[in-house]
């Protein structure tokens, strides 16, 4: 879908700012802090700007953030309506998306012991990457 289609989809005024960061998010397949995606834009934009734009975008549904535990900086992803887990390599920072899931079962029993009617998860695991072994 056209950026601009897509933001209007979501309820979402089109700007330039607006376009070029969706653009960003789109074309990653890794979730993005708000430093890489202040190296990736071409215009001119401070970080509150982007902030304010990422907040929106939010809100709306059409990213997803991720505040890990360490490092902290959040983290942002285009909603690709798929479920995935974050692994956080707790030296670099470097965070890889693993698809599947094991939860599915494990949340059924949560919802016949509780009661409640489970509605999602989030899950973040932490680690160290080859690379970071490597310099241990
Ligand atoms: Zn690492
Ligand atoms: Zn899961």
């Amino acid at each position: 879908m056209e950026i601009k289609e897509e933001l209007k989809a979501y309820g979402i005024k089109s700007t330039k700012q607006r376009e070029a960061i969706l653009e960003i998010l789109k074309s990653s397949h890794l979730p993005l802090t708000i430093n890489q995606i202040r190296d990736r834009l071409d215009i001119e934009m401070d970080l509150s700007t982007i902030y304010r734009v990422l907040d929106v975008f939010e809100a709306k549904g059409i990213i997803t953030k991720t505040v890990p535990l360490e490092p902290a900086q959040s983290v942002y992803d285009y909603q690709r309506h798929i479920h995935k887990h974050h692994l956080i390599c707790t030296q670099c920072g470097k965070i890889l998306v693993i698809e599947g899931c094991p939860l599915h079962d494990y949340e059924e029993k949560v919802a016949k012991n509780t009661n409640y009617i489970i509605q999602r998860h989030q899950l973040e695991i932490y680690g160290i990457c080859p690379e970071c072994q490597s310099k241990l």
